[in-house]
Formats: structure tokens, sequence, C-alpha cells
């Protein structure tokens, strides 16, 4: 058995920021992953994540994505890897929507610089677009994509050379509290750490056990269609029915779509990934019906998984019964553009037991409650 400050379990978007945040402030750091880095099977692929900072789903996340968008920006340049695109966000819906106004909630708390747009002006300066004429929408520049596997690889390349040691292909198979430390059994062997943290994504269900009860994994299909995108933003648009769907354009000829949840509950073991006809079709009849222009031919297709907790928010913190144990799960489909930011509150969480970064909303005991 070897010893460690702290083992790491998962290395996907939030495993690989906490790795790295962990070994930049000189803790020995042992980081493992049941398949390889950057891998296709978990939540982090598919070559673009949202990053916006007009919050419409709470402004309580604002002062985090203020902090999140710093550290994209530090990685960017520490890695010399293309992390960010900035193409400024647009969301849309009626006036009535929870999209539009809570967008523009958080803008006008938050003093955060953005524009109202009227169904004209959205056509006018985005002929693509075919709002009815009650839609309003919120743009705002300070927004764009990160593409999640050159995160991921970004990270895990300068935890590798802070003298993380990284063990990939390698499964968690049980943990333990003992001894005032934990141990942890993995399909090679045993280690001990003080601290263990959790970030396995849609495997978390299974993982943390009666915790875990509470989160649910949801199947979700990212589609490509080629079709001109040039100096379009990215877009959020909450249709009639209330689905919102949303569209990145990921180069000039290229834009990725998808719907935001609304898909078949599934386990990481029991997921469908092969895309369907019908998969294709639920997601291009909203482009057809909002933005024609951009309902082109069929690229490319993937599936992913959310793992979604009962309110929506993040589960980071400290396992409510087991302290050395800290979570970083739940990210309910929204949490890449925070990894490097939950990467920096769980290195705090460890180190010094508690954050500065304002986190209630996700604390781990609420699950406990509702359990
Ligand atoms: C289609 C789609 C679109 C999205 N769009 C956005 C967006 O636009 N903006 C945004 O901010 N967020 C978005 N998200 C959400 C975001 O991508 C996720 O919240 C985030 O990537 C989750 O990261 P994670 O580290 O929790 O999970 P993962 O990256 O899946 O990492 C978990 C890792 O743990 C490993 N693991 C699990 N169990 C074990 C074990 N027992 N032993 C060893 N390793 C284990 C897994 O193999 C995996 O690598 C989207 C998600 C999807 C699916």
């Amino acid at each position: 058995m070897t010893s460690q400050d702290v083992i790491v379990v998962g290395l996907g978007a939030m495993g690989s920021a906490v790795a790295f945040h962990l070994a930049s402030r000189g803790l020995r750091v042992l980081g493992v992953e049941q398949y390889s880095p950057a891998h296709e099977r978990g939540s982090s692929h598919g070559r673009s994540r949202i990053i916006r900072l007009a919050y419409y789903e709470s402004p309580e996340y604002v002062p985090l994505l203020l902090r999140a968008w710093e550290l994209w920006e530090e990685l960017e340049e520490r890695s010399a890897r293309k992390l960010l695109s900035r193409t400024g966000a647009l969301m849309v819906g009626s006036s009535e929507s929870e999209l539009f106004r809570g967008s523009l909630r958080s803008a006008t708390e938050h003093d955060l610089p953005h524009e109202v747009l009227d169904a004209q002006e959205i056509r006018r300066r985005f002929p693509s677009l075919d709002p009815p004429p009650d839609t309003l929408a919120l743009y705002e520049e300070r927004a764009g994509f990160i593409v999640p596997e050159e995160g991921v690889k970004a990270h895990l390349q300068l935890a590798g050379s802070l003298g993380a040691e990284l063990r990939f292909e390698e499964r968690l198979l049980s943990w333990e509290e003992r001894d005032g430390g934990v141990l942890v059994e993995t399909s090679r062997g045993s280690y001990g750490a003080s601290h263990l943290v959790l970030a396995p994504g849609p495997w978390a269900p299974q993982l943390l056990g009666e915790l875990g009860g509470s989160l649910y994994v949801e199947r979700q299909v990212m589609v490509w269609f080629s079709a001109s995108c040039d100096g379009l933003p990215v877009i959020m648009w909450e249709a009639d029915d209330g689905r919102i769907f949303y569209c990145i354009p990921e180069g000039p000829e290229r834009i990725k779509a998808a719907l935001h949840h609304g898909g078949k509950r599934t386990t990481p073991e029991t997921l469908d990934r092969r895309v369907h006809e019908e998969d294709v079709e639920a997601i291009k009849g909203y482009l057809r019906k909002y933005a024609p222009a951009l309902a082109g031919a069929l690229v490319e297709s993937s599936v992913c998984m959310y793992t979604n907790s009962p309110d929506l928010n993040f589960v980071v913190g400290p396992h409510p019964r087991h302290p050395r144990i800290i979570l970083a799960c739940g990210f309910s489909g929204h949490g890449y553009k925070f990894s490097g930011l939950i990467g920096e509150v769980t290195a705090d969480l460890v180190i010094a037991g508690r954050t500065g970064h304002p986190i209630k909303l996700f604390s781990p005991a609420r699950l406990q409650l509702q359990a």
C-alpha cells in the first residue's frame, strides 16, 4: 500500500481540474480513472461546452462564473492549448420564458454588460434566425464555448507536470475511512490517503451508495449539421412548448445542436449509445421552426449523459457522514464551464476544510435529506 495526501477518483472534467489544483498547491496527488484520458464514455466529450455569465438558472452562480472565466483564461495560457472560443451568446424566448427572464435577472443583479433584442432586431442581426413576433433575447458578448476534451487534457497535462501520479484504465472498487484517513481498493491495488475526492460523473449514483439514490442519469444526444453559421453566437432558445434547445457554431460551416434535458433515464452501463432517426428529428424540428437556415445535412452525432440532482444544483462538499471524502458530482448538465472553479473549491475544502467561494447551493447534506 502506498500513501498519498489525496486520491482523486474520476479524471474527467472535474477530477482532472481537482488533481491540477491540488498538485499546484503542493499536495501529493494520486488520480485514478477507469478509462483513457479525455475518453468519450462519460459526460465531457463532444467538442464544445457553452460558457456564459448571465445565468438563467440562478444569479447565485454569477460570482462563481466570473472566477471560472479567469481560470479558463489562465489555463489556456499555461497549457498553450486553444480552449475558448468567444462567440457571444443569445438567450432567446418569449418575454415570459424562464430562459430570458432568468438571464435578465442575473445580468441586472450583477450589473453584467448585455443587450435586450426584440424579434425584429434578432432577425436583423442574425438573419438565419426566425423568431415569432413576441420573442425577446438577451445578448452578451462575454460568452462562447470551451473545447471539453482539450480542457481535460490541459488539466491532466499540468497536474502531471506538477508531480500528480495519474493512473488510467484502473477502476475504483471500494472505499472506506480507516485510522484517520481513507483506504481505497482499485482493480490494480490498494492505496491510502488523508482525503478522497470522488468525481465520478454519471457513475456517481452507484458509487455513492445510499447518498447517490436521489441522483439520476439522463441520456443526451448531440448532433452536428453543416450550415453556414459564420458570425453567429452560441444560442439557447426556450421554445413555445417550454423545452430548451441550443446551437453552438463550432466553425463557419458546422453547427452543433441539442436539446437541454428531457432525455431518457439511464445508467452508464445500459445507455443506448446509438443515435436514431427520431433523436435527430426531435432536435431538427426545433431548428426548422426557429432557425431553418441552420437545419442542414447531418454530419455527425454522439450520445452523452447528464447526472442530475433533484434541484439541478451541483453536489460539491464533504460527504455528510465521512468528512474526509469530498464529493464533486451531480452537475446536472451545466457543470463543464465550472470545472476549473470546482478544482479550486475542492482544493480549498481538502486543504482548509472551507472555501471562500459561495457554494451553499451545492451542499451534499441536502441529498441526505431528500434520500
Ligand atoms: C450533451 C452534453 C452537453 C453539455 N453541455 C454543457 C454546456 O454547454 N456547458 C456546460 O457548462 N456543461 C455542459 N454539460 C455538462 C458538463 O459537460 C458536465 O457537467 C461535466 O462534463 C461533468 O464532468 P464530470 O467530471 O462530473 O464527469 P466526467 O467527465 O464523465 O468524469 C467522470 C469520470 O469518472 C470516471 N469514473 C467513474 N467511476 C469510476 C471508478 N469507479 N473508477 C475510476 N474512474 C471512474 C469516469 O470514467 C469519468 O472519466 C453538457 C453535458 C452533456 C452530456
